[in-house]
């Protein structure tokens, strides 16, 4: 029988992501909901072992399901990697009288999280937060659906200077394993080339993609990039390999960099952040442990948290299909 859960710890770790205030607030009411207590750790792992807690009830988190950011914090804990600092960890959470975890970050989070309750049974559920998207398990990481907003919207801006000028950009986006933003980004915004770290097409199909785009009479041009393509060229290289075969293009860099990270976030990220935090709550409650909480065709569904550490997210091929075609 698994031991029965009064309260609850809530934590956010690793990178921070749009949405993570919305999970935090989720979490808290769900427990509210069912009459048990919940309390925020402050700084992820790393005020887990040091008990910087604070008692979070419904109204705690009033007006924060439309800030970017969390207002837990996050960091990253290189003491939680040690045997030694989740002993203390475990400590603080048994003299708190915290019976459970609620962990919100990526992968690294997730394994923290899996050792954890492997070496001291604490019951753990994962929300993946990321603006990544590359976690196993989930269609949609909180703050993906955000940041593929904020790309778009300052690609757009991007574009109008860019076609004044007749102007090449190469802006790099985030995702140095995976390239959703890049990809989702790319086609949304129209952009002419996407680079991305799952497909090396290799730079001459680059240059030959720029040259019938000249030929076809546009008046700019963006090639969107991710941060792990595999050119191997940074965009700066990438812009002057470019100028050096194509000088009839002048062309300009821009790294959107943390900025994707972070306002308000979407409608989408909200909503899936409440739906994510309800479920989190209600299998702690089940007695389940060791589980993320993901969304598949729109449902909530549950992954083995060792299979969403281990497991790959792929992108959809068929939307690098839709891209080429769009760039006729
Ligand atoms: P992001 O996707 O933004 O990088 P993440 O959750 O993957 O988020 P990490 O920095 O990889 O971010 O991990 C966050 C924290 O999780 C680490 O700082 C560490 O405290 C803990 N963690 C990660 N891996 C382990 C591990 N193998 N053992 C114990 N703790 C770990």
């Amino acid at each position: 029988m698994p031991k029965k859960i009064f309260k609850i710890g809530v934590l956010t770790s690793g990178g921070d992501a749009p949405g993570m205030n919305a999970a935090i607030r989720s979490v808290v009411r769900t427990c509210a909901h069912y009459s048990i207590e919940c309390v925020g750790i402050y700084r992820g792992y790393e005020g887990l072992i040091e008990g910087d807690f604070k008692a979070m009830e419904a109204r705690s988190v009033s007006n924060i399901i439309n800030h970017g950011g969390t207002i837990l914090k996050s960091a990253r804990s290189k003491e939680f990697r040690t045997i030694a600092g989740r002993q203390i960890a475990f400590e603080k959470m048994q003299e708190a009288e915290i019976d459970a975890l609620v962990v919100i970050g990526g992968d690294g989070s997730f394994t923290g999280a899996l050792i954890f309750n492997q070496e001291f049974g604490i019951p753990v559920i994962g929300i993946p937060g990321t603006i990544d998207n590359d976690i196993y398990g989930t269609d949609y990481t909180l703050g993906y659906d955000t940041a593929l907003n904020t790309v778009v919207e300052v690609i757009d801006k991007i574009r109008d200077t860019a076609s004044s000028h007749n102007r090449l950009f190469i802006v790099e986006v985030m995702g140095r394993d995976a390239g959703f933003i890049a990809l989702n980004a790319g086609v949304g915004a129209g952009a002419e080339e996407i680079l991305i770290p799952e497909e090396d097409l290799g730079l001459d199909r680059m240059l030959e993609s720029l040259k019938r785009s000249k030929r076809s009479g546009k008046s700019s041009s963006i090639v969107v990039v991710s941060e792990g393509e595999k050119s191997g060229k940074s965009v700066f290289e990438l812009a002057k390999f470019v100028e050096e075969n194509l000088p009839e293009y002048e062309t300009r860099v821009s790294v959107l960099g943390h900025m994707q990270r972070g306002g308000s976030p979407s409608c989408f990220d909200r909503v899936l952040a409440s739906r994510m935090g309800v479920k989190a709550v209600e299998l702690l409650l089940d007695g389940k442990s060791n589980l993320m909480v993901g969304i598949k065709n729109n449902k909530i569904e549950t992954t083995e948290l060792s299979k969403a550490i281990k497991g790959t997210h792929h992108i959809d091929k068929e939307l690098i299909r839709v891209s080429d075609i769009m760039g006729v």
